[in-house]
C-alpha cells in the first residue's frame, strides 16, 4: 500500500510540474513555466534564483524587454504574456543584465488556440459610439504601468462578479458581418444590473471614471505589470489613487458605453499584453 502512495505521489508531481522546464546552469536555476504548448493567450512565468548577484535582469522576447523583479532570497521573477495573435511556433527568451550580458536562454512553444468568430450586428446610435481621444490616452497609459511592488499575490485571483461568459476572451470581432481586424481583449460575464463587482486582487486604482466607448470604467494596478480592467460598470465607488484590497467592492455590473445589456468586460493585461483572465481566474466560468 505504501508503494503504491509513493507511485502515486511521484505521477501527481509528473503531472502538475509537466508544463515547466527547470535547470541549473552558472550556478542560477531557472524555472518556465508553462514552455511547451503554450496557448495564445497564457501566460508565461520565468522566476530565477541566483546565488550569483544578478544586475537588473531582464527577458528578452522577440523584439521586447520585459523587467525582472527581485521577490527577496535570491528570487527574481518576470511575466511573458502572450496574446490571442501570437504566431505559434518555438520562441527564444533570453535572460541578460541591462547591458545585454547573457545569463541564459530558453524556449517556449506556443500553440494556437481556434478563437470563434463574433458578429455583433450595430445599429442607430451605438454605431456611431467611439473612444474619446482622452479616454483612449489613459486606456494606453494604464495598460503599460509597470511598478515596482507586488500588491498581488500568485494566482489565482479573486472573481471580479458571479455569472456565465457570454463572450470568451480572443473571439475575432465582426461588426455588420466585417472583420475589424482585431479580438476580444478579455472575458464578458453576464451578470444582473447592479450586481457587485470586486478587485480581483489587491492593488492601486488607476482609473475609476466614466468614459464614452467603454462606459464607467476601473483599472487596478496589481504591480510588477500586472493591471486588472473592469468595463460598463453602471456604479463606480472605487476613487483613483486608492489603494484597495483584494475582493473589495469596487462598482456595479452596468450596460454603459459600448455595450448591449448589462455585463462585465473584465481584462487582464500582462506587460500591455492583453491575456485570457479565465487562465487567472479561480472560479472557471461556463458559457451561458
Ligand atoms: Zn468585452
Amino acid at each position: 500500500m505504501r508503494a503504491f502512495f509513493v507511485v502515486f505521489v511521484v505521477i501527481v508531481s509528473v503531472f502538475v510540474f509537466s508544463n515547466t522546464v527547470y535547470s541549473r546552469n552558472n550556478g542560477n536555476i531557472v524555472s518556465v513555466h508553462p514552455f511547451e504548448n503554450v496557448k495564445q493567450g497564457q501566460t508565461v512565468f520565468v522566476e530565477v534564483v541566483s546565488k550569483n548577484k544578478f544586475k537588473n535582469p531582464q527577458i528578452v522576447f522577440g523584439n521586447k524587454i520585459i523587467k525582472m523583479f527581485n521577490q527577496g532570497n535570491g528570487l527574481y521573477r518576470g511575466l511573458i504574456g502572450i496574446d490571442a495573435v501570437k504566431k505559434p511556433g518555438r520562441n527564444k527568451i533570453l535572460i541578460t543584465d541591462n547591458t545585454g550580458k547573457l545569463y541564459e536562454e530558453k524556449f517556449i512553444n506556443v500553440v494556437p488556440v481556434r478563437y470563434p468568430i463574433q458578429n455583433i450586428v450595430i445599429s442607430g446610435k451605438k454605431g456611431g459610439l467611439g473612444a474619446t481621444k482622452d479616454e483612449l490616452a489613459k486606456v494606453q497609459k494604464a495598460k503599460y504601468t509597470l511598478s515596482n511592488y507586488a500588491y498581488w499575490s500568485k494566482p489565482p485571483f479573486n472573481s471580479p462578479t458571479n455569472g456565465c461568459i457570454i463572450s470568451v476572451y480572443g473571439l475575432n470581432r465582426y461588426h455588420n458581418g466585417i472583420s475589424t481586424g482585431d479580438f476580444h481583449k478579455g472575458l464578458d460575464i453576464k451578470a444582473p444590473q447592479g450586481q457587485r463587482i470586486s478587485a480581483v486582487s489587491s492593488g492601486k486604482v488607476l482609473i475609476a471614471r466614466k468614459f464614452r466607448l467603454h462606459g464607467g470604467t476601473v483599472a487596478i494596478d496589481h504591480g510588477q505589470g500586472v493591471v486588472s480592467f473592469y468595463l460598463h460598470m453602471s456604479k463606480i465607488t472605487a476613487k483613483e489613487g486608492e489603494l484597495i484590497k483584494t475582493g473589495q467592492k469596487i462598482g456595479e455590473v452596468g450596460a454603459t458605453g459600448f455595450a448591449t445589456g448589462p455585463h462585465l468586460h473584465w481584462g487582464l493585461y500582462i506587460n500591455g499584453v492583453p491575456v485570457n483572465p479565465m487562465e487567472f481566474w479561480i472560479k472557471k466560468a461556463n458559457k451561458c
